[in-house]
């Protein structure tokens, strides 16, 4: 659906069950360039919002609870305020863990009737969650807060709100991206310290292409947390506190004295921060080629050395590669899920035409096709 037709649709079910119209709000899915796996390890990463929203009316009720309706499936829900009033749908949970979030804040949130919807497609690494909340986030501090609450304590509540009322353990990048978002730019983002700086993103001639390959490998967390474990191991035995402290030389020095394993796994992080340090390099010079380069190099880390690639992925990358697409990688924690591509345009048809039959022969199913443009993140939508 078109974030136009969305609109529509959101205003016409919200004046057919709640009257009159309320404020309308939009937040962003988000991508990530470059900088993988190194969020834990107090690295960079790299992420933009994209032109995928999720978009919400609210108007408050005067009444004792929240009224709330998800047009895309077609679900109704109520809920109070208080601890014990939180909802049993998993998507009304977001929004009510939102509110709880501000509130325990100290800041502010009245009951409201809310209809939304999104096109950020769910679970396909996107952070469609990520949009949800930070829509409401945004829209209860703008409208119950006079913009009181900053913005990076908006994407915490979005994060608060994962581990609190959803059961995900997840980090921060996700919201961030979601909230502070700026069309045409990414944001690298220092993991260690929450710093963070804009950097331009305006691939002239060439365009953001998400491969979704539509499988999942492990679903336990278990190869995750090795890959933490490992990295932790490395950065005890080099005497700091995470590996974004190490250099490459003291790594060598103490090769002997760790396991192949984790040598590998720490190299991966280390040559994974010097890539994101590239690519703004090379984004401030408008150099696009250096950017896919440095796109491979990271698919090649993870796929080799970090060992969480797939064979599906893999496939993915190797089909990019060969038809000359200028960077190809795995998006997102690997074993499944997307690689993201930067594609020339006049080899964008033609690379989705061949990836998608490629892959369906050897696998038996298309992968979905995302592009996606890097815009603004949450936000009054008044488009
Ligand atoms: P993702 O990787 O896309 O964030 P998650 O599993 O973290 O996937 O979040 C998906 C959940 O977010 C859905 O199960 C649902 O509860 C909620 N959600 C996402 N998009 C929508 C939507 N358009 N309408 C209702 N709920 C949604
Ligand atoms: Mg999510």
């Amino acid at each position: 659906m078109t974030t136009k037709d969305m609109k529509e649709k959101i205003q016409q079910i919200f004046k057919e069950k709640f009257g009159e119209p309320g404020t309308l709000y939009a937040s962003a899915g988000r991508i990530n360039l470059i900088g993988e796996h190194t969020d834990y390890n107090g690295g960079f990463v790299f992420p933009g919002a994209i032109d995928k929203v999720m978009m919400a009316e609210i108007r408050p009720n005067g009444l004792d609870k929240v009224r709330a309706y998800s047009v895309d499936l077609e679900d109704y829900a109520e809920f109070g305020l208080n601890e014990e009033d939180a909802p049993t749908q998993s998507w009304a949970r977001y929004i009510f863990g939102v509110c709880r979030e501000i509130l325990k804040r100290g800041g502010q949130v009245k009951p409201f009737d809310t209809v939304f919807a999104g096109n950020v497609p769910l679970g396909a690494g996107l952070s469609s969650s990520a949009a949800l909340e930070s829509c409401f986030a945004f829209a209860l501090n703008d409208l119950f807060n006079g913009n009181s609450i900053d913005k990076f304590e908006l994407a915490k509540i979005g994060q608060s709100t994962e581990h609190n009322y959803c059961g995900v353990n997840c980090g921060i990048m996700d919201q961030f991206a979601s909230v502070f978002g700026k069309k045409g730019h990414l944001m690298r983002l220092d993991c260690r310290s929450l710093e963070h700086e804009y950097y331009p993103f305006d691939p002239e001639g060439y365009k953001l292409v998400l491969v979704d390959s539509r499988v999942k490998h492990e679903l336990a967390d278990s190869p995750y947390n090795r890959r933490r474990e490992s990295c932790e191991r490395v950065a005890k035995r080099l005497g700091v506190e995470t590996l974004r402290d190490a250099t490459m030389e003291a790594l060598n020095a103490a090769k002997s004295d760790i396991s192949a394993e984790d040598y590998f796994r720490a190299k991966f992080v280390l040559e994974e921060k010097d890539r994101v340090l590239a690519v703004c390099d090379a984004l401030v010079a408008g150099d696009y080629e250096t950017v896919g380069q440095k796109m491979y190099e990271t698919h090649r880390g993870l796929s080799k050395d970090y060992e969480v690639s797939c064979e599906e992925l893999d496939f993915l990358n190797d089909v990019a590669k060969d038809l000359g697409v200028t960077g190809s990688r795995i998006m997102g924690g690997g074993f499944g899920g997307c690689t993201i591509n930067l594609v020339k345009d006049e080899l964008h048809d033609k690379f989705v035409e061949e990836v998608k039959a490629r892959f369906n022969e050897k696998y038996g199913h298309e992968p979905n096709i995302y592009d996606v443009v890097i815009s603004d993140g949450a936000r009054r939508y008044e488009e």
